[in-house]
């Protein structure tokens, strides 16, 4: 638990969200500002600030986050394909210094973007 980390307050239930998923280890919710239909945060309940910042004795965790992926966005609709994105560091588009793996499609302003710059 990091002092004034939103993302800590989230896990630690002091802050509300739009819950997806949670276990002993890791927690899910709905984005706040979605960028496509559906669009949710998987965040391990330890506060590691970025990728950056993970140590090998992280590697289990992150192994959590992108295999929860798959059967969260299922459940979420998005069976037939979604995309997936880390940001680390302000200058890869972080905003929030708590790890995050963003899951998000089904249509919507995002995946417009992101087409047009990948072509
Ligand atoms: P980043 O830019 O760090 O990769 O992503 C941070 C994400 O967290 C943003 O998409 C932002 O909308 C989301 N976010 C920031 N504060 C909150 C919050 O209090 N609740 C929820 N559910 N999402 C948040
Ligand atoms: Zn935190």
């Amino acid at each position: 638990m990091s002092d004034n980390c939103i993302f800590c307050k989230i896990a630690s239930g002091q802050i509300p969200s739009n819950k997806v998923y949670e276990d002993e280890h890791v927690i899910a919710f709905h984005d706040i500002h979605p960028v496509a239909r559906v669009h949710f945060l998987i965040v391990p309940k330890k506060h590691v600030e970025s990728l950056l910042t993970a140590t090998p004795d992280d590697q289990a965790m992150l192994g959590q986050l992108l295999a929860l992926a798959p059967k969260l966005a299922r459940e979420q609709g998005l069976g037939e394909g979604f995309r997936t994105m880390i940001n680390t560091g302000a200058k890869g588009g972080q905003s929030v210094f708590h790890l995050h793996l963003h899951v998000f499609g089904g249509g919507g302003k995002a995946e417009t973007a992101m087409a047009a710059v990948m072509q």
